[in-house]
């Protein structure tokens, strides 16, 4: 898209420059969110999609990873409203919001005070496929004293890239992280759930997973539509070959079914039936077709 916000003011995305010593560039030191913005047909709407509670998953990574974040969650909202206004588009939009270090010294320090702010917009650039075959990785999630998992820094993206890549390599479609401790802990940029017995499981926040938006979005849907039990619990990797079903969750993906596990199929090897369920209600929540969810979608126009 053409514009995006530069710490004070709206530029043109190509006029954009950074130092190549900068520290966020060389170092990784910067935090980012995911945000998506989906079209309703029928409304002549654009909605945002859990607005606010992105921009505070945002505030809580820079405060656990000492980057201060120069506007509060109101003004944040504000900002990506008035974006979204000068890029006005009929179609869904993912929406990034940047923090990263300033200073061109040549320690990774998280003490100098200066950070940059950027927040643009974009198209999601490739087709989904409808279901996913998956490995483990043979990369370790990155652990909470390392890295922590659960603060979505640009850093941490290293871990999740050389899993992708070498799910590619292998041919599957989606990387699964284990932790240190062998616990199944999430996507390379999802989490996950499996489905058993007629109950819902998803690792806890303390095996190494960022608390996801829609982690918490398909939580309400179990709890409060379909009336399924749902817990989180640390999850053993075989637990996931024996699974009724699987899927992975994310703002940029949604619900996405997992139908084979390092080769090996899970349930029926087609998505699942609970599954499907809580894909259809969630693509009518994020788009603003479910009048009880209204008060997530933040519309435009
Ligand atoms: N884990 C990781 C590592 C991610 O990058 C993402 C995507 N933001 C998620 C989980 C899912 O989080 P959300 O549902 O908030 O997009």
């Amino acid at each position: 898209m053409a514009f995006m916000f530069d710490r004070t003011h709206f530029v043109d995305e190509r006029t954009l420059s950074v130092s190549v010593k900068n520290k966020g560039l060389n170092y990784g030191l910067g935090c980012i969110d995911g945000i998506r913005a989906f079209w309703n047909e029928d409304k002549n709407q654009l909605y945002i999609f859990r607005l606010e509670d992105h921009f505070e998953r945002f505030h809580r990574s820079g405060k656990a990873l000492s980057i201060q974040i120069p506007y509060s969650v109101d003004q944040l909202s504000y900002i990506t409203k008035q974006l979204l206004l000068m890029n006005r588009t009929t179609q869904d939009v993912y929406i990034r919001p940047i923090c990263f270090k300033g200073g061109n010294t040549l320690r990774p320090e998280l003490q100098d005070p200066y950070n940059h702010l950027a927040i643009y917009a974009d198209y999601i650039d490739y087709e989904p496929k409808p279901s996913l075959k998956v490995g483990i990785s043979s990369w370790t999630r990155m652990g909470s004293n390392m890295i922590p998992p659960q603060a979505k820094s640009t850093a941490g993206y290293m871990n999740s890239g050389l899993a992708i890549q070498e799910a590619a390599l292998n041919g599957y479609d989606e990387a699964v992280f284990l932790t240190e401790e062998g616990h199944v802990s999430e996507g390379a940029a999802e989490n996950i759930f499996i489905v058993r017995g007629g109950e819902v499981f998803t690792p806890p926040i303390a095996d190494d997973i960022l608390p996801g938006i829609t982690r918490d979005t398909v939580a309400e849907i179990l709890m409060e539509e379909l009336r399924i039990p749902i817990s989180e619990k640390s999850i053993a990797r075989v637990e996931l070959y024996e699974a009724d079903e699987i899927f992975l969750t994310g703002t940029a993906i949604g619900i996405k079914p997992i139908i084979e596990v390092d080769r090996r199929r899970i349930g029926k090897g087609e998505p699942g039936e609970v599954t499907l369920e809580i894909q259809r209600l969630y693509n009518k929540i994020v788009r603003g077709q479910m009048p009880p969810y209204l008060f997530y979608c933040t519309p435009l126009y």
